[in-house]
């Protein structure tokens, strides 16, 4: 300690100038650290909230949260500056993760795939939202049983969250049924919600990042979420592919999903000459948009970790800063500028100033029906 409170008071009174000179210096310290957040190209938002309770929540954005409850009237405010600058520095490349599935359907390679997982498992939750019918009670059984299993296990995950939504479900199972041009507005719509549900029930000022994935992506690398942070987008979408046997038997794959896009004149005309409450679904030859499509983008010879910037993503394989979805970006089940679900996803995290991102040449797989 340099100066008693007593020295600094009396030093002060006699000397004017000192509290000047104090007061200009923390203004500097201050100028200089918001100067810095700025210059690494942050978004400066807000560090402090108040809890209900008048406890006071603390943090550089999501990373790390330092949790004080009921502060006394003269609070002093600790926090771990190190922690801090660390968690700010990496910025994503560690933290938790929540991994979230819709799922009519359990398949034992998805839940495989997930127990493989390379990250620190006590770091990831995981949860999952089932519809309403015989299908959705089926998954859920055969879920439960296979998380009964691996809990007891050494790989157990942090928390596992699972939901029954709670409107009635569409039932269309078959594949051909689901993707039918004239189904889609009712149906997108209602994933859009059970994304919702699933995403506002289950974060937690802990999650550093969401992954995205569906239960019937069947073939995902183990080190898929190291693979996409290392990439530090706010939203990256893996391609997704499928495996099948070509005319001679041979085994073959070729492109699933095509809702990994890029905005082209062609669409933006036909949205220009739509009703408010119509949406354009990518894929169908009734709405030609020739919108570049991630799908066709597969190189096989390329780089794995080839970027290319998307306006739509499909909810595959989609690894999402936290921050994104705090801030606001969700699954629209409305129309919003004519996309809907995942789609309009992308276009409100880009409309909140996000980049996103997909992946051409990191391929996961989908289930053949
Ligand atoms: P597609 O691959 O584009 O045909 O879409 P899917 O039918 O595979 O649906 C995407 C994801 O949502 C998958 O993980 C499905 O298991 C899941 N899913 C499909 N329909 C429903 C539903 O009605 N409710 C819930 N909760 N999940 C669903
Ligand atoms: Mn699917």
């Amino acid at each position: 300690m340099l100066f008693s409170r007593n020295q600094v008071i009396r030093n002060i009174r006699r000397k004017p100038l000192i509290l000047v000179g104090l007061v200009s210096l923390v203004a500097l310290v201050y100028l200089a650290f918001v100067g810095t957040t700025l210059a690494a190209g942050q978004r400066s938002t807000k560090k402090y909230s108040y809890s209900k309770k008048g406890g006071l929540w603390l943090g550089s954005k999501n990373k790390d949260l330092v949790i004080l409850h009921n502060l006394p009237d003269n609070h002093i405010l600790h926090y771990d500056l190190n922690k801090l600058a660390a968690t700010a520095d990496v910025l994503g490349n560690e933290g938790e993760v929540l991994i979230l599935t819709p799922m009519t359907k359990f398949l034992p390679e998805y839940w495989a795939n997930l127990n493989k997982l390379s990250y620190d498992h006590s770091m990831i939750s995981l949860g999952f939202i089932f519809p309403r019918n015989a299908e959705g009670d089926q998954a859920l059984k055969l879920l439960e049983q296979a998380v009964k299993e691996t809990q007891a296990t050494k790989g157990r995950f942090k928390k596992i969250t699972m939901l029954r939504q709670d409107t009635d479900a569409l039932d269309l199972q078959l594949e051909k049924e689901r993707h039918a041009l004239k189904v889609q507005k009712e149906r997108r719509a209602m994933m859009a919600v059970a994304r919702n549900s699933l995403l506002f029930t289950t974060i937690s000022p802990k999650t550093s990042w969401v992954l995205w994935l569906d239960a019937d992506i069947v073939e995902t690398p183990p080190t898929l979420l190291h693979d996409m942070m290392a990439h530090k987008k706010p939203v990256l979408s893996a391609n997704v592919y499928q495996r099948y046997l070509d005319e001679n038997g041979a085994p073959a794959i070729r492109p699933y999903d095509f809702n990994n896009w890029i905005e082209s004149e062609d669409g933006l005309k036909i949205a220009e000459g739509m009703n408010d409450d119509e949406i354009i679904v990518e894929g169908y030859h009734e709405l030609a948009t020739y919108r570049p499509l991630m799908a066709h983008h597969y190189d096989d010879k390329g780089d794995k970790n080839a970027e290319m910037p998307l306006d739509g993503v499909g909810g595959g394989a989609v690894l999402v800063n936290a921050d994104v979805h705090r801030d606001g970006a969700m699954f629209p089940p409305f129309p919003f500028y004519h996309l809907i679900e995942t789609e309009g996803f992308a276009k409100m995290a880009k409309r909140l100033g996000y980049e996103v991102v997909g992946l051409p040449n990191y391929l996961v797989y989908h289930y053949n029906e």
